[in-house]
């Protein structure tokens, strides 16, 4: 039987599991150790370690410390990893706790993490997704459901001391810029709630002060947050110190690409089965600088599509240059619009494309002054036909039921 080598209970504190951190450092000490061709599974928490509610008041995304995230499982060491060297991950099988057959989705306030449409959707709000079998659906999102393409949100190994140099010192810089924006420019290392894993005293206090956050996508690999990395890819992840150091945590059900509304994806505790392999000094052989993976080989099958284009021109008519964060943001509006006319409050849209297994392309990079992004949405994920026609939309929802909302603090 394939061994466990990580456990969590979801009923204490992710503080209390030495088995996790939520920083990333050169000096966090391995937890397990494996040879390369072993499999092993690894349980997480969610990526905030508890704080959401399987309940209807969006009161706890509105209060969430976003400090204390990632709680990430690891770090595991491969008996043989060194520097320059690729981390062979096949994610075998990921799945959900049998108590906990339920994942969360959220906005955030403006005031506290925001999101990519924290301009139009301020405040806090919340939908709970029950999972059944491979299926999910949500009490407050009536009249769709889909499969999940379960993944780890968050994976990668730890960096070197050199790394994490420069990780602190751009990140700093940018920071600098415009320290009292909101939301932040970037997340900067944060000693107080910092969780350095089987790290203690004086060391971890000093690690702690300069550990990195783990909330961007960085060179290796980190929080990127790809919903086709997905049971079954196989990545191929930069070593940066002896043994490795892997770590994963951030488990989501399922996600749209861009994961728009930041918190999050359909977000879960759950488990994660692992084989490891190495690839000597393979870095340098295949010019790895960030990443590869190759995908499933299986995935949900969707033919059909609503495809909505974006292009740079923002909300207020300005025209920006070749900007394809301002032209998804558009193209995520324009389905938002449209499935408002269906009956949906805007939230419960967005919740939609935060959550389904939607995609987006960059369409066009090239035609000055306009990038053109896409939103593809699976249109098989409705319970109705949402396709336009000549008797126009029917309006198959009341607007009764809507994703639990909390007043912004003042
Ligand atoms: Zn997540």
């Amino acid at each position: 039987m394939t061994e466990t080598i990580i456990k969590v209970d979801l009923s204490k504190s992710a503080y209390e599991n030495d088995s996790i951190h939520n920083r990333w450092h050169p000096d966090i000490p391995m937890v397990a150790t494996v040879k390369p061709g072993d499999d092993f599974i690894v349980e997480c928490v969610d990526w905030t370690g508890g704080q959401i509610k399987n309940d209807d008041s969006a009161d706890d995304v509105r209060d969430v410390d976003l400090t204390q995230v990632h709680f990430l499982s690891g770090p595991i060491g491969v008996e043989g990893a060194e520097p320059g060297d690729l981390l062979v991950v096949d994610i075998l099988d990921i799945g959900t706790f049998e108590d906990s057959q339920w994942g969360f989705n959220g906005f955030f306030s403006k005031q506290n993490g925001g999101g990519f449409l924290t301009e139009h959707f301020p405040e806090a709000q919340k939908s709970i997704w029950d999972f059944k079998g491979m299926f999910t659906s949500s009490r407050h999102i009536p009249g769709v459901e889909f499969a999940g393409m379960i993944h780890p949100g968050l994976i990668g190994c730890l960096p070197s001391r050199e790394m994490l140099d420069t990780w602190n010192e751009r990140e700093k810089g940018l920071y600098d810029t415009d320290p009292d924006r909101i939301p932040q420019l970037a997340a900067l290392p944060d000693p107080d709630t910092a969780h350095m894993g089987r790290m203690k005293g004086e060391e971890a206090k000093a690690a702690a002060a300069e550990g990195a956050r783990t909330v961007p996508p960085r060179e290796h690999g980190g929080n990127c947050d790809i919903k086709d990395l997905s049971r079954g890819s196989k990545v191929y992840f930069p070593v940066y110190v002896k043994d490795g150091g892997l770590s994963v945590g951030d488990l989501h059900f399922s996600q749209g690409d861009g994961e728009i509304t930041f918190c999050g994806a359909i977000e879960m505790a759950g488990w994660i089965h692992m084989r490891v392999n190495l690839i000597k000094d393979g870095m340098e052989k295949y010019a790895i600088k960030n990443p590869i993976f190759k995908p499933s080989p299986i995935t949900p099958k969707y033919d059909d599509y609503l495809i909505f284009e974006g292009i740079s021109v923002d909300e207020e008519g300005t025209q920006h240059y070749l900007d394809v964060h301002v032209a998804y943001r558009q193209a995520c509006l324009n389905a938002i619009e449209y499935l408002k006319k269906f009956g949906y409050t805007g939230a419960q849209a967005y919740a939609i494309l935060g959550t389904a297994p939607v995609q987006g392309h960059i369409s066009g990079v090239v035609d000055i002054p306009n990038a053109c992004a896409t939103l593809w949405l699976p249109t098989d994920i409705f319970e109705y036909d949402m396709q336009p026609s000549a008797a126009g939309p029917t309006k198959h929802l009341d607007g009764s039921i809507d994703v639990p909302l909390s007043p912004d603090k003042e």
